[in-house]
């Protein structure tokens, strides 16, 4: 097993410190037992991080520089995260739980968006506009300066890598707040801001209680822009907070995602899409399939299909699954696990059938069974509200509209899917399905390139893409009075 620091500290003005409020313990989801102890900052250590990042802003060390420079540094954290992977990977599936081979795609989804922003520093371009002769127009897009980003415990590195990442390469520096449950990889973060060269104070690292340091974070006045990725009630408290700054913020939430399984869709190949849609991380993902909504002439195959998926799957410590295949971690934390749980069993008293699963797993550590519950109807809670854990709901449909109308009517809107053979159907679904992105017979098909964002209450603002980009910039014009008239002309 890997040895683990016993206790991790925060990263500030380029100095490795201790935090204001003491110090948390980090589980181990996979044995439930205490694996580190991580510093955890109080609302004076906040400030420093935002007054050092405020310095280093206005110093000009990241604004000033040549944007293609900036973005070979970004790139560089890249190369950092590729060539550390085997000792990060067991680190992050100790602290998250998550099978060994996850960790390893979650940090090479970090180390791509390193890569995709690093490329697209030298892109951020403004333009010029004719004011006819007496005049020369343009403008720039500048950085706002301070990013402050806070982070959930799904996917700690991957998240906050596309936000750095973006943050950095348009020239702002960043603050960010790592999420309680598993903070202890971000510190590969500040060892890449060492290694690459970025000056003091660009990129600082904290770890504190979301309603203290969080909090301070957030309504920090030298703070010059959000990122929020997490429930839909901090996203709340987050929008209040920058309202009162007047600061920009996005706001990446929550989801209750459903794929629409016509009758005609490969039914043999969607297996593929259950074991990644909704049994990837224990279910744990913003995006996950958390409801399938399919047609009445195939729901009973699909469902015994989908059963079939999740029941073969070995569930255990993520350290022990090192390689890609039918296998599921613990959830994160034990409060996590009973949530989901009981989030079940109160379906079923409303009426569901759980085909498979429901249970926690008499195991030492945070597991739950992969579960797969139908008879769902579509104003029950375990319809409406989101599980966070292993858990899919299948719903039955009779004719199209039905089923868009079934997929649209939760408060969310973060992704959907549409699952047929018919190209037309496809194109109808994704018109009319109200969400930030569309999968049509492919669940997560898209990448760091592709823009990622809610409608409702799933958010606002993009993150990923090109579209990201324009969250870390603001527009200056610049309107230059040239001398009257043109020489030579009459
Ligand atoms: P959460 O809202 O409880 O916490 C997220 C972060 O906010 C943590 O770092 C936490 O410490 C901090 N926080 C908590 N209270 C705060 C406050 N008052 N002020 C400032 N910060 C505060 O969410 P979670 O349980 O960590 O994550 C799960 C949620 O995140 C789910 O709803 C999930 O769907 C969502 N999520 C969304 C995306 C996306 O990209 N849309 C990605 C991952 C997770």
């Amino acid at each position: 097993m890997t040895d683990i620091a016993p206790y991790w500290r925060n990263y500030i003005d380029g100095t490795w410190v201790d935090g204001g409020a003491g110090r948390l313990v980090v589980d181990d989801p996979g044995s439930g037992a205490p694996l580190a102890e991580q510093a955890i900052a109080d609302a004076a250590d906040v400030d420093r991080a935002v007054e050092a990042a405020r310095r280093c802003h206005e110093s000009g060390a990241l604004s000033d520089m040549r944007p293609i420079e900036r973005g070979r540094i970004v790139q560089a954290m890249t190369a950092f995260f590729r060539e550390r992977a085997d000792e990060i990977a067991p680190v992050l599936t100790r602290e998250a739980g998550k099978p060994l081979w996850e960790a390893h795609v979650e940090i090479e989804g970090a180390a791509k968006y390193f890569e995709y922003y690093g490329n697209q520093a030298a892109t951020v371009e403004g333009r010029s506009i004719p004011l006819g002769a007496g005049y020369f127009d343009f403008t720039a897009m500048e950085p706002y300066g301070v990013s402050a980003q806070i982070i959930p415990w799904n996917y700690p590195l991957e998240v906050a890598a596309r936000s750095i990442a973006a943050a950095l390469a348009t020239g702002n520096t960043v603050v960010v707040k790592t999420p309680e449950l598993d903070p202890l990889t971000s510190r590969y973060f500040a060892l890449a801001a060492e290694a690459v060269g970025l000056p003091k104070g660009a990129l600082n690292i904290l770890c504190g209680h979301g309603h203290e340091a969080g909090a301070a974070l957030a309504a920090h006045g030298a703070v010059n822009q959000i990122v929020f990725t997490g429930s839909v009630a901090t996203g709340q408290k987050i929008a209040a907070a920058a309202a009162q700054t007047v600061v920009p913020c996005v706001l990446e939430l929550g989801g209750k995602s459903a794929a629409i399984v016509h009758g005609d869709a490969d039914l043999e190949a969607f297996e593929e899409n259950v074991r990644w849609g909704i049994y990837f991380n224990a279910g744990q993902v913003c995006s996950a399939m958390s409801r399938v909504v399919v047609h009445e002439s195939v729901h009973d195959e699909l469902v015994e299909r989908i059963a079939g998926v999740a029941s073969s799957l070995s569930v255990g410590p993520g350290i022990e699954r090192a390689e890609f295949g039918r296998n599921m971690g613990p959830m994160v934390s034990l409060k996590q696990r009973d949530r989901a749980v009981g989030m079940v069993s109160a379906a079923e008293g409303a009426g569901a059938t759980v085909v498979t699963g429901g249970r926690a797993m008499n195991l030492p550590g945070f597991f739950m069974e992969p579960t797969v519950l139908s008879d769902v109807a579509p104003d029950m809670a375990i319809a409406q509200d989101e599980v966070f854990g292993p858990v899919v709901s299948v719903l039955k449909f009779r004719d199209e509209n039905e089923a868009v109308r079934i997929a649209n009517g939760t408060q969310y809107g973060l992704v959907a899917g549409v699952f047929t053979r018919d190209l037309d159907r496809a194109m109808r679904g994704a018109s009319r399905l109200r969400a930030g992105q569309v999968f049509v017979n492919e669940w997560f098909a898209g990448g760091v390139e592709t823009p990622f964002g809610g409608y409702g209450k799933s958010g606002y603002g993009r993150e990923k893409g090109r579209e990201a980009l324009w969250n870390y910039v603001q527009t200056k014009n610049v309107a230059i009075r040239l001398g009257a008239a043109v020489p030579g002309r009459a």
